[in-house]
């Protein structure tokens, strides 16, 4: 027989949702069957509080990795699961803390149990004491000591209502909430830095993340379509199921050069980037917009020219890197793997035709009258003729 492991999965805000609680671990227990369907021979089990999998030992490091790609998950653990015997636990605690204390002159230890099964002859700390005992008996004399305060390993044991797991490992999940469980955004893509980590952190909040880049190919080439294909593979492993929509923009950047006031070009260009979003957001019901801006980071995203950009549209807005420095964006983006991608040269499509002095504060009223001179609802139009709907899972 194979020898088998159990994946004792702990999950972080759902246990705060009351009568959604159901739906939330639903949702939760599809992306986890999601990023293991590679593994064979995988079963599933849900008690209360908990997602168990059991899986063959030869898959722990695979899943593992998978799993840290979850949003939705506090922790999980591999151990094993056994029947709460006091000897049986004693003997493969042994197994696992014998070798470490091999390349070590002492170990300081702790049992420590978890009881969901109330009735469960023993208390946690009778527990605890037991099967401390029993280890201790057999490797007190090879340097092993009882230290619950600064223990280097912990021997932990979950006695469940159907099931007893032992263990010795605590992995960190991404927490958050399951990906599917708040609903569908779009994020504006750029290929820069900070986009991908603002799509990321809405992931985590439970949204499924669509992706819209504004593409100038004639005037920048192909490089910032092709980083902007990649980084949105990138954030896709964190939910699946992302579509990318790939607007071309050169004909509505030109007619801003060509018609309007020069300082207030990036603006412009944001304002019909956001009424393309939101187009394309409404066709498809999905529910706000998503950019990496970050307030005063650069001359566009001043307080008034953030709101000259969101009042174009009735979208919620959501900015998660509003209140974040430059080095947590980087530190977070190097993280989730986005960061290698972001920083290969290629110049953006805001930063062509840049203008000299761009308006820190803008004028709603002058940037109305700037696209005035210009045919914008049919450039925009076109635009959306145009555009090119992409499958990110099948990337
Ligand atoms: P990023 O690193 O995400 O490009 P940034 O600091 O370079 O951000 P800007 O270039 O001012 O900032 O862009 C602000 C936001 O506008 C971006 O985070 C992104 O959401 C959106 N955006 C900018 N250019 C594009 C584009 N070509 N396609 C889609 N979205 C864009
Ligand atoms: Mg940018």
């Amino acid at each position: 027989m194979t020898e088998r492991r159990t994946v004792l999965i702990r999950y972080d805000e759902i246990g705060l949702k009351g009568r959604n609680r159901k739906f939330f671990e639903k949702c939760l227990l599809k992306n986890i069957k999601r990023v293991v369907s590679g593994i064979d021979d995988i079963h599933y089990r849900s008690p209360r509080g908990r997602i168990f999998l059991d899986i063959p030992s030869s898959f722990a490091a695979e899943c593992s990795a998978q799993l840290k790609t979850v949003p939705g998950i506090a922790s999980f653990s591999i151990g094993v699961s056994m029947n709460p015997d006091f000897d049986a636990i004693a003997a493969l605690g042994i197994q696992w803390i014998e070798p470490k204390l091999e390349s070590a002159d002492s170990l300081k230890f702790c049992v420590k149990t978890r009881r969901s099964k109330k009735s469960f002859p023993k208390t946690s700390p009778e527990v605890n004491f037991e099967v401390g005992s029993r280890i201790m008996s057999e490797l007190s004399q090879k340097g092993l000591k009882v230290n619950i305060t600064e223990a280097e390993y912990v021997l932990e044991i979950e006695i469940g209502s159907s099931e007893t797991v032992v263990f010795d490992n605590r992995e960190p999940g991404l927490a958050g909430l399951p990906v599917g469980s708040s609903g569908n955004v779009l994020c504006l893509l750029s290929g820069g830095i900070d986009s991908p980590v603002a799509a990321f952190m809405m992931a985590c909040r439970g949204c499924r993340v669509h992706f819209v880049f504004f593409d100038n190919q004639p005037f920048l080439g192909r490089g910032g379509y092709d980083k902007v294909l990649s980084l949105a593979k990138k954030i896709n492993r964190f939910q699946s199921r992302g579509t990318l929509y790939v607007v071309p923009f050169e004909e509505l950047q030109g007619a801003i050069r060509d018609h309007c006031n020069e300082e207030n070009r990036v603006v412009l260009y944001r304002r019909m980037m956001y009424r393309i979003a939101e187009e394309i957001a409404n066709r498809q019901s999905y529910m706000g917009l998503i950019t990496g801006e970050s307030l005063g980071q650069v001359a566009s995203q001043t307080l008034e020219n953030l709101a000259a950009v969101s009042c174009v549209t009735s979208l919620s807005v959501f900015r998660p890197l509003i209140g974040m420095n430059k080095e947590s964006i980087i530190t977070k983006a190097k993280e989730i793997g986005t960061y290698d991608v972001s920083i290969e040269p290629q110049p953006d499509c805001c930063s062509i035709f840049m203008p000299k002095n761009p308006v820190t504060r803008s004028k709603i009223p002058f940037l109305e009258r700037d696209e005035g001179k210009f045919p914008w609802e049919e450039l925009r139009d076109n635009a959306l003729t145009r555009m090119e709907i992409i499958k990110v899972d099948d990337l």
